[in-house]
């Protein structure tokens, strides 16, 4: 065992920001002196960008990826009452826009490896009131999409990918084609929260389309529900990116499959790190998509998973537990699910059995050995 003691983060923002430093620092000033804050040329060329690398007909900047969501179940025209399936494994965003909206959000279960939603989940899920799915593409891999996009093309449904965790991974289809994560669906959704794969320096979102009449309406909603300024001819709302994260995201993004390259090489480390350890499972890889490790999580077998939560404090290495409940068991989310689901037994076991090492693009091989030490030390006690 070594007793090296370093400074590790589960996020490590500021090496990052080192390294761009004079070119991000020149892209700020530049919006500072322009005094175009709002809606600014950076916000232009970084839509221009994202289109691009998206290879996405529209995309459309916003706030943050919880308003993105919420943009994107107001663009599809539900009803209150109408059913939204989501997983019950993910972040609370998902399930809150539908809530918010007074939509029923149905909670699925996940596949136990890839800890993703799957058609068959989805497709035993749906009912008559059912008029949308949202597949979350979690931890930086794709859910299955294209089965998804057959059974919602079957029953009619919209597919609304929460991408905030997966921007920049590929899925493959059948036919050997390759398309990013978040436009298979027929929106995607993204946050630029400053630790995602690709991180402003404050908040920021965006959706995504290749459908052009739902892109000019998603346009609008974002916008007040205005297209002629102050002639409004729906209820929208306001969110925007600010021209100051544009600028930044905008150099960001030119790096963004480097970042990803570089966590998958550290999560390649610990794979190999932790191959063969009784009890610890490491990331499955769906073969269908690129993984971008927006998290690096492992299964704990035997309810160890507090224990070595614990050792690992102890130790001085940062994790988290992504996630620690069910939605369906959050208190809020009691009364808007109509339908009381008491047990679903792959979520309930990752919420028991999940913990996420760091993960982010500067971690170096000292770093990740220390790390990997720590956690192996936990099982050989
Ligand atoms: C981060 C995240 C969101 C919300 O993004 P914000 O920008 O924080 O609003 C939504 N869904 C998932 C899965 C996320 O990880």
């Amino acid at each position: 065992m070594s007793d090296v003691k370093m400074n590790i983060q589960m996020v490590d923002l500021k090496t990052q920001y080192e390294r761009l430093k004079p070119e991000i620092d020149a892209a700020v000033q530049e919006v500072l002196q322009s005094c175009a804050y709002i809606n600014g040329p950076a916000v232009k060329s970084f839509k221009a960008h994202m289109e691009s690398y998206l290879d996405a007909r529209h995309v459309i900047p916003c706030a943050n990826g919880t308003d993105a969501l919420q943009i994107a179940l107001m663009g599809v025209g539900l009803q209150p009452g109408d059913e939204v399936i989501v997983p019950a494994f993910t972040y609370v965003s998902t399930a809150e826009v539908i809530a918010l909206l007074n939509l029923k959000p149905v909670m699925v279960d996940v596949d136990p490896d890839t800890f993703n939603v799957t058609a068959d989940l989805v497709e035993a899920a749906i009912t008559p009131k059912t008029k949308a799915v949202v597949p979350v593409n979690l931890f930086g891999q794709s859910c299955d999409l294209e089965p998804i996009m057959e059974v919602a093309k079957a029953h009619g449904l919209w597919v609304i990918e929460d991408n905030a965790q997966a921007i920049g991974a590929d899925y493959t289809f059948k036919d050997g084609h390759t398309q990013k994560t978040g436009t298979i669906g027929h929106i995607g959704c993204t946050s630029f929260y400053p630790s995602k794969n690709l991180g402003a320096y404050g908040d920021g979102g965006a959706l995504y389309t290749n459908d052009e009449a739902l892109g000019q309406q998603l346009q609008m909603i974002a916008n007040h529900g205005q297209v002629k300024r102050y002639y409004h001819d729906m209820v929208g709302v306001n969110s925007r990116l600010d021209s100051i994260q544009a600028a930044i995201l905008d150099i960001k993004l030119a790096h963004l499959d480097e970042y990803a390259a570089a966590r998958r090489s550290a999560a390649n480390y610990y794979d190999q790190a932790f191959a063969g350890i009784e009890g610890l499972q490491t990331p499955a890889r769906d073969p269908k998509s690129t993984h971008v490790f927006h998290q690096y999580t492992l299964k704990v077998a035997n309810g160890k998973r507090d224990a070595l939560q614990k050792h690992l404090q102890e130790a001085g290495i940062p994790n988290m537990i992504y996630y620690p409940v069910p939605l369906y068991k959050q208190k809020a989310y009691q009364q808007a699910m109509d339908q009381q689901i008491d047990y679903l037994p792959v979520t309930e076991d990752l919420c028991n059995s999940v913990i996420s090492l760091p993960m982010h693009t500067e971690l170096d091989e000292p770093t990740l050995a220390h790390i990997a030490d720590q956690v192996k030390a936990f099982f050989q006690k």
